[in-house]
């Protein structure tokens, strides 16, 4: 498997020929090599979206409609297809990559397709001074996208898409972790009329390929999603330049669970909350508060149901937790765990697994860890895998200041049945996006991202399209 750049419509190497090793999560060995491109690349993907963006920025919103509706469809053609080369890719189980990852990659570019056919721009009619203000929202021009290995075609397309419907022509960068079927996608947009240059992919390390798109003087927006660390410095890079940025970054998320909620379905709820995707979703609630007069029976509870996942191959259909993305990720997750063994109580899991057939793959078993107080590292620290914490709270008071005491402010889940607490929760709630007695329920139209260091500007229905668009006010007098 050889990955490419994806360059003015046609698959090409790297200007240098240099290539990055592509690891398969699940067994630990290379298989594949990946374009290692640099600001030359960089700079021939910006070339062919810059003479793109003459005619899409004008093609009428019905043809950028149906084109993204089409490679929707193609999508959901070659889900099987796709849905192997994720989860072979990133060590996710085959099953979640079929059901989540693809579907909804697919669901991107349809969401979008349809979206722009409904986008509007205001007016403003100065009554009683002879002046009409109407406001167009125009495409930005040449955009770059930068997304994580996580889910790695689902959040590529969810900054694709709106940006493509939006006018606009995109230099994008899958993670090098990541970067296969962002790779093949691009045959399918090729097969779906996408004119070329529209959107041209580029593959290779942050520190050169991400930092030459964010640092290119004429891609006007940067819409990033990541870590908090490399966000900051993609801050950095843009502030300068004064580019238009979106930055979905970490979360270290409060799972908040009261006696009075639908006790089984806040169980089942809360394990998928814990180890989807190896824990490693940004939106996963790894602080699990428990009103303490349910705590002893949630712990026994949870921990039974816990120790009941199957830690196996991704291509296993018994598998519910798969291998985590690198050896790298692996050695961060265990350095984590070790460093609450020091201070806090391992409730299950808390080691590495072999898997049978797989010995070289990376995977950690589910770990809970009961923690004392909400301030220390393992509470405070994103470590972004199958690790949760557990603590007790007795006020409502006291659980509303640890879900808050946290640099993050990504999302929230609380469970109860109790509807002025949850309008008060919800109310009072440091985060961008609030879960009610349920978790990851996504209507694509709703405003996605964080606040405090979990991020900047949002995400989904038309709020990303006003971040793919600039707004020119234009006032007549008559
Ligand atoms: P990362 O920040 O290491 O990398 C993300 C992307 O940025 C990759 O494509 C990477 O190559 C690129 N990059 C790295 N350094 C760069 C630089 N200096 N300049 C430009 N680009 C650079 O993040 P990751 O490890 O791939 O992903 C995991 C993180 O993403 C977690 O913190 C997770 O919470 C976060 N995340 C957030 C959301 C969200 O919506 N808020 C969603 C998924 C993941």
């Amino acid at each position: 498997m050889t990955v490419l750049n994806y360059i003015n419509g046609a698959y090409q190497p790297p200007v240098n020929n240099l290539w990055l090793d592509n690891y398969c999560p699940a067994t630990g060995t290379v298989y594949g090599k990946t374009a290692n491109s640099t600001k030359k690349d960089v700079e021939q993907a910006y070339l062919a979206a810059r003479d793109a963006f003459t005619k899409w920025s004008v093609t009428p919103l019905e043809t950028r409609s149906r084109i993204l509706i089409k490679i929707s469809e193609l999508l959901e053609k070659e889900c099987s297809r796709f849905a192997e080369a994720e989860s072979k890719d990133t060590g996710k189980p085959l099953q979640l990559a079929q059901t989540v990852d693809i579907p909804r990659a697919a669901n991107n570019f349809r969401f979008f397709g349809n979206a722009i056919t409904q986008f509007y721009s205001e007016s403003h009619d100065s009554v009683g001074h002879n002046a009409l203000n109407y406001t167009l929202r125009q495409p930005i021009g040449v955009v770059g996208c930068i997304s994580p290995w996580n889910l790695p075609l689902y959040l590529f397309t969810w900054k694709i898409a709106p940006a493509l419907a939006a006018g606009n022509c995109v230099v994008a960068k899958p993670s090098e972790i990541t970067p296969v079927t962002a790779y093949l996608l691009g045959n399918i947009c090729t097969a779906a009329g996408l004119p070329k240059g529209v959107l041209n992919i580029v593959h290779g390390a942050g520190k050169t390929v991400g930092k030459a798109i964010v640092k290119h003087p004429n891609i006007a927006a940067i819409s990033f999603t990541g870590s908090t660390t490399t966000g900051a410095k993609i801050a950095q890079y843009a502030a300068p330049l004064f580019k238009k940025l979106a930055l979905e970054l970490g979360g270290k998320n409060p799972n908040i669970i009261f006696a009075d909620c639908d006790y089984n379905q806040m169980l089942e709820t809360t394990v998928a909350s814990s180890f989807s995707n190896q824990g490693q979703i940004c939106l996963c609630g790894s602080r699990i508060f428990i009103e303490a007069k349910i705590y002893d029976t949630f712990k026994k509870d949870f921990i039974d149901k816990v120790k009941q996942l199957n830690v196996g191959a991704p291509r296993e259909a018994t598998t519910n937790v798969g291998a985590l993305v690198s050896k790298t990720h692996l050695e961060k997750v265990l350095h984590h765990i070790e460093l609450a063994k020091n201070t806090q109580k391992i409730l299950c899991g808390g080691h590495q697994v072999t898997v049978k057939g797989y010995e070289d793959g990376y995977y950690i078993a589910p770990t809970v860890i009961e923690v004392s107080n909400n301030s220390c590292i393992t509470n405070q620290e994103e470590i972004f895998g199958p690790v949760v914490t557990l603590m007790p709270f007795k006020t409502e008071e006291d659980v509303l200041h640890m879900a808050n005491d946290t640099k993050y402010g990504l999302s929230a889940t609380l469970w109860t049945s109790n509807l002025e607490r949850s309008m008060r929760f919800s109310s009072n709630l440091a985060c961008g996006m609030v879960w009610i007695n349920t978790w990851m329920f996504r209507d694509l139209r709703t405003p996605f991202g964080g606040i405090k260091t979990s991020g900047m500007g949002k995400e989904g229905g038309f709020e990303a399209l006003r971040f793919f668009t600039n707004t020119k006010n234009v006032c007549i007098k008559y």
